[in-house]
Order: structure tokens, then C-alpha cells, then sequence
């Protein structure tokens, strides 16, 4: 049987992760500071810990271990990350649990390591027009990332490689864009577009108002959570190292999500444009290298995602003491 560890089990793509590895057959080691806030928790182990305390890591190895998934990482939305409130602890946090996670997995022979950078990684001067972001892999330097987030990203980027240069071990990277789903953060500030524009579309009366950042013509794709989960178990199966896009071509204005989100409840909302923080003007995943290297690309729409989001978003709402803390 095969063993993994994912760190940031107890966040939500990591949850959705650990469901896909146990149903493949794995064995699973979980591992995060906080314990899954929906519930989503298949692991059959589960080592509740910060991972910036090397001990901690430490004790994730205490069996052979054959793959990591690197997915924990201090993140949020954009009103977490773009306002550069938490621009030391994004950087500091998330580097710390890199240094360790990687070496560590070096040390004890682990077969493979996925670690889960970010379109933000992208110069920020190629994403100034909204209509014809240009996010192919290449494109990456020279570095411009427009948050700190990003940077870390990037610095992460390299020490994989740096890792996989000197010492072999067998790196895969992929750069997710904007992924959404059910059991994904809703509400509290660290809600990404698909679920906070979900939340309040599900909250609104039918022929409300509800408040967007900026004008809303900035432009982003949205992959759902289990194409993303899909192509991470692919990229860890085949020769290809990354960095990869992980994401969707379906780019559109977030104005267009509002009006989606608003047609998949079958209410009529109205849009009040405030001040907030924006990130880029326009983004979309160029999936030309995934496509050549992976022979895969998404398969669902937009649309198809949003229901199935909507539908979970609109049960938390309604009954929000079954979230398990
Ligand atoms: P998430 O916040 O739900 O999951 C990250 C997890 O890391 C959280 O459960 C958090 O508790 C854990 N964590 C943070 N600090 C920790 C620490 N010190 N010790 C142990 N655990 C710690 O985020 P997610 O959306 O599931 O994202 C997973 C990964 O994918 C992250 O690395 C993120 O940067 C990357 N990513 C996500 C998106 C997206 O759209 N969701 C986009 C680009 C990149």
C-alpha cells in the first residue's frame, strides 16, 4: 500500500486530496494546524501541528514514507493577502513550513514531493489589461508578482528545483488558479471570489443589492476542486516536473460571475461597486503546457462548478452550526 503525507489536510483542496488518495487506495497521513473546519476528513491519520515547529515535521516521518503533498501555506483571499497586512506572516509562515517539509522529506527518502504554488507567482505587468492576461508558464520572469504571497511563492518555486538539481529528489510543481468548490472557506475574510460572491448572493433577497470590490471588470478563471485534484494526480504519476498551470481558460469579468451565480439561484441581483483590494486587472490560466505534457485539460464549465458550490454555500447559510471546529 502506499503511503502519503498532505500537509494542509485541514484546509480544502488538501481535504478534497486526502478523499482522492484514499479512494485510490492509500495509505494517508494528514497533517495541518487546525482540523478540518467542514469535516472533510478521510485521513487515516491525522498529526494536528504547526509545521513551522521542525519536531513537528519530524514526526510525520516515523514510517516510510512514499509521497508528500505540500499544500500548507498561510493564504486567504485577497482581502488576507493584497492589503499587506500579513505580508511578514504570509512570507515567514509559509517559507518556514517549505524548509521543513522539503528537507525533511529528503532526509527520509520520500519517493515524491507536489508542492502547490500559485498564478500569483505571474508579473503583475503582464495583467494590467483584463482581457489578454498572458500567464504562460514562460512568462514568469522577470519576477513581478504582485503581492508577497507570490513572492514566497516563487522563492518555493526554487528551492524545489534547487532541491531536484542538488540532491535528485523528485519534485513536481503545479500553479493553481483561483480553485473553488464545496467544503472551501465562505465566509470570515479568508473566502476566495467563487465562494464570497456565492455567500452573498445566497444571503441577498431576491431583486437585492449586493457589494463587489472594484468595478467588477476585473477579469479571473475558476477551476473547481476536483479537475484540480485530478491534475495534481496526474502530474505526480507522469515524468513532468513543472511548473505547471493548474487551472481553467473560462476567464470572465467578475461582474459575469455575479450574474451566473445570480441565474444558478434564480434570483435577480443588483451590483454596488465599493473600494477594496483588487490584485490584478486581469488573469486567466494558459493551459497550452499541461495540454503537451499532461495530454489533460479541464472538462467541466464554469457553471457546472458553481451549482454544485451554490447549492453547499446556500446549506451553510442556512444552517451554519453543522461546521465541525
Ligand atoms: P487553505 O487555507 O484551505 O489550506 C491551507 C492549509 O494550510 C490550512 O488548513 C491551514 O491551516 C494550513 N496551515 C497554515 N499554516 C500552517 C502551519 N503553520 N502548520 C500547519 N498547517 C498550516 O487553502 P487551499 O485553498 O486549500 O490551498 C492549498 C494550497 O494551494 C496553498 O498552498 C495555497 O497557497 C495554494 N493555492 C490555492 C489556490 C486556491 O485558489 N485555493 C490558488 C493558488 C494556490
Amino acid at each position: 500500500m502506499k503511503t502519503a503525507i498532505v500537509c494542509g489536510a485541514g484546509g480544502f483542496i488538501g481535504g478534497h486530496l486526502v478523499n482522492r488518495l484514499k479512494k485510490e487506495g492509500y495509505w494517508v497521513r494528514g497533517a495541518d494546524i487546525k482540523s478540518n473546519e467542514y469535516g472533510n476528513n478521510s485521513a487515516d491519520d491525522f498529526v494536528l501541528g504547526d509545521l513551522r515547529n521542525h519536531e513537528v515535521c519530524e514526526s510525520l516521518f516515523d514510517r516510510k514514507i512514499d509521497e508528500v503533498y505540500q499544500l500548507a501555506a498561510d493564504m486567504g483571499g485577497a482581502g488576507y493577502l493584497f492589503t499587506g497586512e500579513n505580508d511578514a506572516d504570509v512570507m515567514h509562515n509559509s517559507a518556514l513550513i517549505n524548509l521543513n517539509i522539503l528537507d525533511l522529506s529528503r532526509i527520509n527518502n520520500v519517493e515524491k514531493i507536489f508542492y502547490s504554488s500559485s498564478a500569483c507567482v505571474y508579473p503583475e505587468y503582464n495583467q494590467m489589461d483584463p482581457e489578454n492576461p498572458n500567464c504562460s508558464e514562460d512568462t514568469v520572469y522577470p519576477a513581478a508578482p504582485d503581492s508577497e504571497y507570490g513572492w514566497e511563492k516563487l522563492f518555493s518555486e526554487r528551492l524545489y528545483l534547487s532541491y531536484y538539481k542538488n540532491w535528485g529528489i523528485q519534485i513536481r510543481i503545479g500553479r493553481f488558479h483561483n480553485i473553488f468548490g464545496p467544503q472551501g472557506t465562505w465566509e470570515g475574510g479568508k473566502e476566495k471570489v467563487p465562494a464570497a460572491v456565492c455567500r452573498k448572493v445566497a444571503q441577498a433577497e431576491n431583486g437585492g443589492l449586493i457589494d463587489i470590490w472594484g468595478d467588477g471588470k476585473q477579469t479571473r478563471s475558476f477551476l473547481y476542486v476536483d479537475e484540480c485534484v485530478e491534475a495534481v494526480r496526474r502530474l505526480m504519476i507522469g515524468d513532468f516536473l513543472g511548473p505547471v498551470n493548474i487551472g481553467s481558460e473560462e476567464m470572465l469579468p467578475i461582474n459575469d460571475l455575479v450574474t451566473l451565480v445570480a441565474k444558478v439561484a434564480k434570483k435577480e441581483i443588483f451590483i454596488n461597486h465599493i473600494p477594496g483590494p483588487l490584485g490584478v486587472r486581469g488573469r486567466n490560466s494558459d493551459n497550452t503546457l499541461i495540454k503537451e505534457k499532461l495530454a489533460w485539460a479541464p472538462s467541466q464549465s464554469l457553471s457546472e462548478g458553481i451549482e454544485k458550490t451554490y447549492q453547499w454555500i446556500t446549506e451553510q447559510v442556512a444552517n451554519p452550526q453543522q461546521i465541525v471546529n
